[in-house]
């Protein structure tokens, strides 16, 4: 052991944890046939701590041109949140105490306050993510007596990997009255589902498909009309929802906003806080009074509430909606804004520092996307830095690209390896051009 740890040198990880890569190397190469040179074995142990060590969370710069993407932790935070993570991760705060009075105080209740005012509804409150808010909603308004919840076949959607409607409905108790069929629901479905079992009606946003053809589906102001009639609690899932118009971007449609379904009857909305809100991770539900504090008083609500670090960023999140200064300062909603010009000069700029290197470089027209689930008709016009590799496969450059430091994740398309400049911090336009160096210059 002492003697493949000296071979392999320092690492960067912890001991134990290269030890206990160590051992599970050798157990595995232990039941193969052919057990190969000291030599060997220890390149082997490094790419399995390479390969570990890759697997750390860690910044990665994004050239796909998906602003969301879920998978690279979707709306990355702009220096004000950022600034207000690091000054209460450093301190203790009044996350549950009364300044004035000295006391014990209510946790959040400013972010409530403001989250509510932004949304327009009479109150606020925050959980873990929006599948934590739904199944909060779900199991609040269907239990007991009315297990049953209302939704339209056409909404049973998928929303990403492992994460299906009629799934979370069953997982947090709730019986399922599917109605219509995939492409039409009237309001005369909702109506006949209606029973004494009937706990609430749940319409979900399609944000991440579209239909076309013949679709129809009732009015959101239609169904509040009858749930309110029926005295029946009506949610909607908004799933990413946005502040600001969305439309105002070329190429960009609109997304709906809390503040509208609202307007047109909904009692309740939920959305998340890290789709184009552009906050941390969150589920957010705004609504009627009586309604968001009934959530609050669930036992299960306890569960699922957000640590100081959310809270605080989210709350300087809205305070900057609030302000009017999110377009500029929210990261997505900026990115959404560079013009084609801009995007342009800079993969000039990043071009000419290849020079010298065995390539092909040139400029390249796309189209970027919101992602997360979220606009995916919506397409932004965007700029690519497009690299033709002389002497490598296509797909060893991309993957050398994902392993530097930092990582750089682009796409192949029409035989390009392809960065998406709209993606791509300004500031990091220096570490994109080393990246490439590093994967192409003298190993
Ligand atoms: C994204 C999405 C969710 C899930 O939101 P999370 O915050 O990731 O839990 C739920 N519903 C809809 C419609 C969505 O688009």
């Amino acid at each position: 052991m002492e003697k493949i740890l000296q071979a392999l040198g320092t690492l960067g990880l912890p001991r134990p944890t290269v030890v206990a890569t160590i051992r599970r190397e050798l157990a595995a190469l232990r039941t193969e046939e052919a057990v190969p040179e000291f030599d060997g074995v220890v390149k082997r142990i490094r790419a399995a701590v390479d390969h570990l060590r890759l697997t750390r969370i860690q910044p990665v710069i994004n050239g796909t041109g998906i602003l969301i993407h879920t998978n690279l932790g979707r709306s990355p935070l702009g220096s004000e949140a950022i600034e207000t993570l690091a000054m209460i991760a450093a301190n203790y705060n009044n996350l549950e105490y009364d300044i004035v009075s000295g006391e014990r105080g209510s946790r959040a209740s400013y972010l409530e306050h403001n989250l509510a005012l932004l949304c327009g509804a009479e109150a606020a409150t925050v959980v873990n993510n929006c599948a934590a808010a739904l199944v909060l909603i779900l199991r609040h308004f269907t239990s007991g007596e009315k297990p049953e919840v209302i939704i339209s076949r056409g909404e049973l959607v998928q929303i990403g990997g492992g994460f299906r409607i009629p799934e979370i409905l069953e997982a947090s108790g709730a019986r399922l009255r599917e109605v219509g069929t995939t492409n039409n629901t009237s309001v005369q479905d909702y109506e006949q589902a209606i029973n004494p079992q009937t706990g609430m009606m749940l319409k979900v946003h399609r944000s991440n498909f579209f239909m076309d053809g013949f679709v129809e589906s009732p009015v959101t102001e239609e169904l509040s009309a009858l749930a309110k009639q029926r005295r029946i609690p009506f949610v909607e899932d908004l799933g990413s929802g946005a502040m600001v118009g969305t439309e105002t971007n070329p190429g960009v449609e609109h997304e709906p906003t809390p503040a509208e379904v609202l307007k047109r009857g909904v009692d309740l909305v939920c959305f998340s806080g890290d789709k184009l809100l552009g906050g941390p991770q969150a589920g957010i539900i705004a609504g009627e009074a009586k309604l968001v504090e009934a959530l609050k008083r669930e036992p299960f609500f306890r569960a699922l509430r957000c640590d100081k670090l959310i809270l605080s960023t989210l709350q300087t999140t809205v305070d900057l909606y609030l302000n009017g200064e999110a377009e500029n300062s929210i990261p997505v909603l900026a990115m959404m804004r560079i013009s084609p010009s801009e995007l342009r000069t800079r993969a000039e700029r990043i071009i000419a520092a290849l020079g010298g290197l065995p390539l092909k470089a040139r400029i390249g027209e796309s189209k970027a996307q919101i992602g997360g689930g979220t606009l995916p008709r919506s397409l932004i016009p965007s700029i690519t830095v497009e690299i033709i590799p002389e002497g490598m496969a296509l797909s060893a450059c991309a993957a050398r690209l994902r392993s530097g430091a930092p990582p750089v994740i682009g796409y192949i398309s029409g035989g390009r390896f392809t960065l998406d400049l709209r993606t791509i911090f300004p500031r990091q336009d220096p570490d994109v051009v080393r990246a490439i160096q590093a994967c192409f210059g003298p190993t």
